[in-house]
């Protein structure tokens, strides 16, 4: 790399490298406090509406080059902008003497109040309804429109942050990769890029100094961005990119050097996510984050809608193996329909399976419309609930499971307290699930969300492998399955390791499954164990990983960039 070059160091997403320009996520305008009355206010009323129609008119354009779903959020934008009551509304206000952008962001936020008293279909376009008030105010004020920019070729892009709705429009026919300045590597984002196999930097320190067109190098195994990388940086990637395009052309089911089975398996959070899947090279689906089908629904879903949804998502999967996790409905993931507003400390508060406490209705409803899938679809879905901390939990959860038909009952395992009693635990369902992003969060008391405290919550903590390990050895000992669903399966180290504390399947985000697939292949089982044994003596994170890599063969470190 040349001396002049400027590297920012964030915190890599995934092992993929890519280089290109950047396309910059620009940050709604502000409308000022002390806004005057117009002097003019035909002038100012005709400049208004001719934003609503710039702006329908710059989503159908931008409509027209972008992928089928992509369109679709785009289209049903443009339609807000078409609306003629807004637009009659906002002018009929400005005629008063409003100022214009108070006018309309009073008119956006009734109709939002109407919207959401409505509930249903008309509440999930507030967004819409939102975004449309932040393109007219930039129109009017002649800045660039908030949000994703227009793409005319393939670009890495740079926020701050994404939203939920920015994600959603992003064109992955032009999205080559994703730098974010803030988030950490569990946080939604990340694990939205690995899911659509996107390399991604997130807490990319220095990120909103990037410009639109600067060229740069993103290398996500590194965390690295590299602005005006010389011919060297870009051959770097341009090897690791076809490295890894080999590595996913292996379809064999995940397994050690000596044969031993570990099932790799897919992290989803939609029916299209499924539908995704079929041509991939996975044994089927170990976490189906079912909350995300329901983020932007202010009422409870139906027994109908969810079951259209799940028998959409299994007949999919034809048969593969699927592991539906029950609403984790809180903290990071609210749900407007359930989650109680008011708690002060959200992610030790009524979430995850906490929440029969409270809405039971809710839980016997999402199991009800997963038996009736199973039905449907002819498969034969493992169901586990989030968040479980006692036996007694783990109990009522599996007899409620199993009165609604479901026949393979599991919990996660994602709080301290149900990792040293996973043995317990076993004895009364038929599997565990590590989630070790929320036992981080809760062995390390740190906030998943917080990336500026990231270090305390790697994977490799001394105190979180021995947790995971004693889960794993609580499976070996009752002879039944312990899978690892948190993103730290992704990590090809990691996956070993856990391969040699006896854990049964990784689940991770798709993209990731081809280097985890070679770093298995590539060990024996007794390697594995090895590795597990020399990373649990070492006493800080970065030991740990490091001692695990000395026992990595040489090749594979090369090929998946691991040192
Ligand atoms: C986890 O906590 O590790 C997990 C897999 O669940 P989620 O990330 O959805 O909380
Ligand atoms: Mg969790």
């Amino acid at each position: 790399m040349s001396e002049q070059s400027i590297v920012l160091q964030g915190v890599g997403v995934g092992r993929g490298a890519v280089w290109g320009p950047v396309a910059t996520v620009r940050p709604a305008p502000e409308v000022p406090a002390d806004e005057p009355v117009p002097a003019d206010r035909a002038a100012a009323k005709e400049k208004v509406l001719d934003a609503f129609t710039l702006v329908a008119k710059g989503l159908r354009a931008q409509a027209q080059g972008a992928s089928a779903t992509v369109a679709d959020v785009l289209k049903a934008t443009a339609q807000m902008a078409d609306d003629p009551a807004l637009r009659e509304q906002t002018g009929q206000r400005i005629d008063k003497g409003e100022p214009p952008m108070h006018a309309l962001t009073a008119v956006v936020a009734s109709f939002a109040e109407m919207f959401t008293a409505a509930g249903g279909y008309l509440a999930e376009r507030v967004t819409d309804l939102n975004s449309v008030r932040d393109r007219v105010v930039a129109r009017y004020q002649e800045l660039p429109e908030p949000g994703v920019p227009p793409l005319p070729w393939p670009s890495i892009i740079v926020a701050p942050d994404l939203s939920p709705a920015d994600t959603a429009a992003l064109d992955l026919d032009k999205v080559l990769g994703i730098v974010i300045e803030q988030g950490g590597p569990t946080g939604h984002t990340a694990i939205i890029a690995g899911q659509l196999g996107l390399p991604c930097v997130v807490r990319a320190t220095g990120a909103s100094q990037l410009g639109d067109g600067d060229i740069v190098a993103l290398d996500a195994a590194h965390g690295t961005v590299t602005l005006d990388p010389d011919d060297e940086t870009r051959a770097a990637v341009e090897t690791r990119r076809a490295g890894l395009a080999a590595l996913a052309e292996a379809t064999a089911d995940g397994a050690t050097a000596d044969g031993h089975h570990i099932a790799l398996l897919a992290n989803i959070g939609t029916a299209e996510d499924a539908e995704r899947l079929t041509d991939a090279a996975v044994e089927g689906v170990g976490l189906f984050r079912t909350e995300v089908l329901f983020l932007g629904a202010t009422t409870a879903p139906t027994v109908e809608d969810q079951a259209t949804v799940y028998t959409r998502a299994l007949a999919a999967l034809g048969g593969r193996k699927v592991v539906l996790r029950t609403l984790d409905a809180g903290a990071d993931k609210p749900l407007a329909f359930v989650t109680q507003a008011g708690e002060e400390n959200p992610a030790l508060g009524v979430r995850g399976f906490r929440l029969v406490r409270h809405a039971e209705g809710l839980l016997r409803t999402q199991l009800e419309a997963i038996a009736r899938a199973a039905k449907e679809s002819g498969g034969t879905p493992w169901v586990m609930a989030p968040m479980i901390a006692t036996v007694e939990e783990a109990r009522q959860f599996s007899a409620m499971a199993r009165e609604a038909g479901i026949e393979t009952v599991g919990v996660m395992v994602e709080v301290p307290a149900a990792a040293l009693r996973a043995k317990d635990i076993l004895a009364e369902v038929d599997f565990v699930s590590l989630g070790t992003n929320d036992l981080a969060q809760y062995t390390m008391a740190t906030d998943r969300l917080l990336g500026s405290l990231v270090d305390l919550l790697d994977a490799w903590q001394p105190a979180l492998l021995d947790l995971v390990a004693a889960t794993a050895a609580a499976g070996v000992e009752t002879g039944k399955p312990v899978g690892v669903c948190g993103e730290s399966a992704a990590d090809p180290v990691m996956a070993l390791l856990l391969t040699g504390l006896g854990v049964t399947s990784l689940s991770m985000s798709p993209s990731a499954v081809p280097a985890v697939r070679f770093a298995l292949s590539q060990h024996s089982l007794e390697t594995c164990r090895a590795i597990g044994e020399v990373a649990r003596k070492a006493p800080t994170a970065a030991e740990a990983r490091a001692a695990a890599l000395t026992l990595v063969d040489p090749h594979v470190r090369e090929v998946l960039a691991l040192d």
